[in-house]
């Protein structure tokens, strides 16, 4: 069966532009105003950043969805990785308080879960030198699960891990908090990590309603934030978000196959065909992607025992730039194996390399660096 995905254009975020848009992708798909009795709305909050620097979902997207449905209770949580910081100031400064306060949709925290259980590939388990080896794993998800249809409303941009971010990588922050962080000390190489990815939308996708993302202005680079801004003129919506995930492929120029999440995802459950409605689909010339060498290579089958083998050298290494970094210690209390110490230098026996630091910092002092090996292949 074709998965239909709507792609509508939509030049800025002027919020009647968007609401025109974000209704038009609602009624392409056949979601009725009244689909839905209570509904929660997910953007990607990953950092307490203004809407401008475009690292999380613009609240005039989560406005337009929020208005859209005429559900009898609706609120709208994300669950950053750094819990150390209140989420108040991350609604505050993401433009979701107000968005809050003009809706009527209370903000939500995720403080209690139920375990997802996972179940893993024989090929899936942490690299050899972790020694350990798994069929089957639970993973905590939010409780609103439980009783709420989740809207998914993610941000297109690109990702040090993962190559692109859009709308499959933004269910990773139904998992609460800290615990993202610990998942990465155990799917430790980009390869682990996106068959882990793979198998989590596997087992968590029943719950998604709708998979919308913002790709007004998308980021390219070094996202997923620290990246440049790049207009793309998108919403993109669809009720299957791999299909979603390959409509944004196309809109940024790169192979689905050449994602590995979406690779392993084709080679586990089968990619599903998509059927595109709306208005035409443009890629963005020469949109910047860092990984799509490295992309390539972990997703061609050939290389992955060699990867399996080099996993641990298979590098992409947080570096700070002292002269910008303000001390605000966000990626000492993110770092899932205390490899920052208090004076913020790395262990680099320690690093897991999971770039929760780089994804955090404020002030885009973290750089990322590639080991000799990453160089190697990519
Ligand atoms: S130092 Fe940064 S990249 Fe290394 S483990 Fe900690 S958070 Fe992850
Ligand atoms: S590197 Fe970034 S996150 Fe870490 S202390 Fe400096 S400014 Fe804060």
């Amino acid at each position: 069966m074709e998965e239909k995905v709507a792609v509508v254009k939509c030049g800025s975020y002027d919020k009647a532009a968007v609401a025109e848009a974000v209704v038009k992708i609602f009624s392409l798909c056949d979601i009725r105003e009244d689909a839905f009795r209570k509904l929660l709305f997910k953007p990607n909050m990953l950092s307490a950043r203004t809407p401008e620097e475009g690292v999380t979902t613009h609240p005039a997207v989560v406005e337009a969805a929020v208005r859209y449905f005429k559900s009898s209770e609706k609120i709208i949580g994300d669950s950053p990785a750094n819990i150390n910081k209140p989420a108040e100031l991350y609604w505050d400064k993401c433009g979701y308080k107000q968005v809050s306060e003009e809706t009527g949709a209370p903000l939500v925290k995720f403080s209690s879960s139920f375990m997802l259980d996972i179940h893993l590939h024989p090929h899936l388990h942490p690299p050899p030198s972790r020694g350990r080896k798994m069929e089957r794993t639970e993973v905590p998800v939010t409780d609103y699960l439980k009783e709420f249809s989740l809207i998914n409303i993610a941000k297109l941009k690109t990702h040090g891990l993962t190559i692109l971010t859009a709308a499959m990588k933004n269910l990773y922050g139904l998992i609460p908090g800290f615990r993202k962080s610990v998942l990465h000390s155990i799917f430790v190489s980009p390869l682990h990590f996106s068959e882990f990815l793979a198998v989590y939308y596997h087992a968590v996708k029943d719950y998604v309603s709708f998979n919308l993302v913002d790709a007004v202005v998308a980021m390219e680079g070094s996202g997923p934030a620290a990246g440049k801004l790049r207009d793309t003129g998108y919403l993109i919506g669809g009720r299957n978000a791999v299909a979603v995930d390959i409509a944004c492929c196309k809109i940024i120029g790169i192979k689905p196959e050449n994602i590995p999440y979406l690779k392993i995802y084709g080679e586990r459950y089968g990619l599903p065909e998509i059927e595109l409605a709306g208005d035409e689909l443009v890629p963005v010339k020469d949109f910047d992607i860092p990984g799509r060498r490295t992309g390539a290579v972990i997703s061609n089958r050939a290389f992955r025992p060699l990867l399996g083998l080099l996993g641990k050298h298979f590098k992409a290494m947080p570096v700070i730039d002292y002269a910008q970094c303000r001390k605000c210690r966000a990626c000492v209390q993110v770092c899932p194996v205390k490899a920052i110490s208090k004076d913020l230098k790395f262990d680099r026996k320690k690093c897991i390399n999971c770039l929760c630091c780089f994804e955090v910092c404020p002030y885009k002092a973290i750089s990322v660096k590639k080991s000799f090996i990453a160089k190697l292949f990519t």
